[in-house]
């Protein structure tokens, strides 16, 4: 028997989740039981190396997810639009989880949720986050002691899915339908220590939506940044419209670019990047994470 509590995460193999664990299991307060589909996975062996108690788990199923819960002090769940591009099923998948962590009585649950784009304007429906803004309904309306974790791009994104494209012998463009705009951004990793101090102080977090980001940078701003530290490599900003993004060939194209829009119309307010230094002061700027991560970034460049 372990005095320390139990947090179930979900999406433990993956960035918001793995960032979880890492940070919990630095706290001698907590205990970790991580999630998976695929107990034989790298990503599990990875967390078994951490110490980290692992077990399978699908959000599917509903079943399964009782016993996952059961015993657990408190909840992380992010659920994976991007895997089906269901919004439907995203809904579902959280719902489970929410009843599973009901019928378990769980103390805390931390979601990580997002804003109902609904009625806001955006050229399209951004299912990413009306699921999840739905979810989180679903959450209060049941009446799990919750958080949600409503985070912002990831600085991480310039490594995959937006990747600065080359356009001539150490040139780059970045090319996003954000105008002037500045886009709200944080490294990913910084979810976990957000959710450790969110579970250390349930008194002063439970029931509320944070609205987080580490930086709020015009991509003029990100490409100067970029530009500035990976000399003699240099980056330029090339808008594109919203139109023409949603274009792209990329699967969900549409709907990333009705994501921007959305982040255009909400630029002066979606996150607060004050409160994400007063819940951790130690939040990333993106010149911090561009300074630490020049390799990483370097390589991913093509
Ligand atoms: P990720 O790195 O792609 O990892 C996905 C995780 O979800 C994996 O650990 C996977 O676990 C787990 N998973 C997927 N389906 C599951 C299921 N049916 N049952 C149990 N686990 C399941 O994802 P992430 O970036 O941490 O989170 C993705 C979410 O972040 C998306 O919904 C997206 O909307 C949201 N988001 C992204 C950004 C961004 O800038 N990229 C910003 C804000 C929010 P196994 O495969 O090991 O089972």
């Amino acid at each position: 028997m372990t005095s320390k509590k139990i947090i179930a995460v979900f999406g433990a193999t993956g960035a918001q989740g793995g960032a979880v664990v890492r940070a919990l299991l630095q706290n001698s307060s907590f205990a970790v039981r991580a999630v998976t589909r695929n107990l034989d996975g790298n990503g599990a062996q990875e967390l078994k190396k951490l110490k980290a108690e692992v077990v399978k788990g699908d959000t599917d199923d509903k079943e399964g997810l009782k016993r996952i819960l059961s015993g657990t002090y408190g909840c992380f769940l992010v659920t994976n639009f991007l895997e089906h591009f269901d919004m439907n099923r995203e809904i579902q998948q959280g719902k489970n989880v929410a009843d599973a962590c009901k019928a378990a009585g769980i103390k805390h649950l931390v979601f990580s949720g997002l804003d109902n784009t609904e009625g806001s304007g955006a050229a399209g429906p951004v299912h990413h986050f009306d699921g999840k803004a739905k979810i989180e309904d679903y959450i209060e309306q049941i009446g799990i002691p919750y958080t949600s974790t409503r985070v912002s791009f990831y600085n991480e994104n310039f490594l995959n899915f937006n990747q600065p494209r080359k356009t001539g012998e150490n040139k780059y463009a970045i090319s996003l339908p954000m105008g002037d705009k500045p886009l709200y951004m944080m490294t990913v990793s910084d979810v976990g220590p957000w959710v450790v101090e969110i579970l250390k102080d349930p008194l002063k977090y439970k029931g509320k939506k944070l609205h987080l980001a580490g930086d709020k940078l015009t991509l003029d701003q990100v490409c100067a940044t970029l530009s500035k530290h990976l000399k003699p490599k240099q980056f330029e900003y090339v808008p594109i419209a919203v139109e023409d993004f949603a274009k792209s060939s990329f699967p969900g194209a549409e709907e990333m670019a009705n994501m921007f829009h959305f982040y255009q119309l909400k630029a002066d307010s979606l996150r607060d990047v004050a409160l994400t230094r007063k819940l951790y002061p130690k939040t990333q700027t993106f010149d911090a994470w561009v300074q630490e991560n020049k390799e990483k970034i370097i390589q991913a460049l093509k």
